[in-house]
This record gives structure tokens, C-alpha cells and sequence, in this order.
């Protein structure tokens, strides 16, 4: 199966999840199958799954769901222990497993020797660890997960290649303050605000 075959799947199916990425295609098939100020590209190279668990974490309300890499994953897998540990409840962390560094070229990575994420992913503790090899059979599981006040890690097997999509053009400065604005406007919460003159009065 592909990525985004999946991704197609199940993109009507999150309602009003907040969404991080991993950078590369991941991040442009979800935002041309799901377009929201709600998806927040992570172009840092393993944080997707530790970004989104600070997101959980501050907003325990509210699913978030993490598109993350194989490679990205391998970059930061003590990040697996720390979302055991911190268990939140409202986390669907989905791993693409391509078994390749796709974005830089192809470079084989430990997936492709047999590295098991999902038994990995078991044995720092998080319960709800399971491998797709299907998009119905990931489609189920995403479904259940979205249904479930559980953490839920789940690895997809996809073959490498991308989807016929657009890039997505929202550049980082800009995708993470309109991600912030998303979150203060559905939530009903202040997080930044433009700085004013000194002679400016607030008007309650
Ligand atoms: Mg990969």
C-alpha cells in the first residue's frame, strides 16, 4: 500500500484533530486531502512525535494525531519511552513506514532490516501498538483509535513513493501562526498577542 492511500482514506475522518507532520510527503498529501489551519508541518527531523505530545499534553480535551516517518522515528526513538511514561490519552501517533530516508535520496533505514516499530513501540510499554499491512486493515485501526480514549500507536507498511499532489507552499513562519490562531480561535484562548503602544488602553 501507499501513503497516500491511506491518508486519502482517512481524511475525512478526523474532524477537528490538530494534525503534526513530518516534513516531505507526508506533510503535502495530508494538506491536499485535508487542508486546515490544524496541520502543523514539523520540519525538524524527529520531533513530529514529541511536538505532538506537548500538544496533547497542554490540550488534553482535544485528539491530536502525529504523521510521523520511519526515519523520523529512528531519529528520536527515545521519544517512545517519554510518551509511554506521560500515557495521554487523546494521542493517535501514526508511523509511515516506508523502510527508506525518502525525502533525502532513498537511504535504507533500520525498518528495512527488520527494526519492528510497532514491537518496538510494545516493548517501552504503549499498549495499544499495532502494524497495518492494508489500508482497510489501517482504516480500521485509525477508526478505533479516533474512537477510543487511548494512546494508540500504529505502524503503517507503505511502499515508498509519493502521492500526484501539489507541494504545500505554507512556509514554516507562517504555518506555525496560523496553526497558533487555529488553536486560539477553537479553543477560545489567548497564546500570543501583538505587542502595543504604551498609550493603548484594553477595552473589556
Ligand atoms: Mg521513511
Amino acid at each position: 500500500m501507499k501513503r497516500y492511500e491511506c491518508l486519502k482514506e482517512i481524511s475525512g475522518l478526523v474532524g477537528d484533530a490538530l494534525v503534526v507532520l513530518c516534513a516531505g510527503g507526508t506533510s503535502a498529501e495530508w494538506n491536499a486531502y485535508h487542508p486546515s489551519d490544524g496541520n502543523l508541518r514539523c520540519w525538524t527531523l524527529g520531533l513530529t512525535s514529541s511536538v505532538a505530545l506537548g500538544m496533547a499534553l497542554g490540550l488534553p480535551h482535544r485528539k491530536v494525531i502525529a504523521f510521523d516517518g520511519d526515519g523520523a522515528l529512528l531519529m528520536n526513538l527515545c521519544g517512545l519511552p517519554t510518551i509511554m511514561r506521560k500515557n495521554p490519552n487523546n494521542l493517535i501517533h501514526v508511523v509511515f513506514d516506508n523502510n527508506v530516508y525518502e525525502s533525502s535520496g532513498g537511504t535504507r533505514t533500520a525498518t528495512a532490516e527488520g527494526v519492528d516499530l510497532a514491537s518496538v513501540a510494545k516493548g517501552v510499554g504503549i499498549k495499544n501498538a499495532f502494524t497495518a499491512t492494508s489500508v482497510d486493515e489501517f482504516k480500521k485501526l485509525f477508526t478505533q483509535a479516533m474512537s477510543k480514549n487511548e494512546l494508540t500507536f500504529i505502524c503503517a507498511k507503505v511502499e515508498p513513493g509519493r502521492g500526484e499532489v501539489p507541494p504545500w507552499s505554507c512556509m514554516e513562519v507562517e504555518n506555525k501562526f496560523r496553526f497558533i490562531r487555529h488553536i486560539e480561535s477553537t479553543e477560545g484562548i489567548s497564546i500570543i498577542e501583538a505587542r502595543t503602544p504604551g498609550s493603548w488602553k484594553k477595552v473589556t
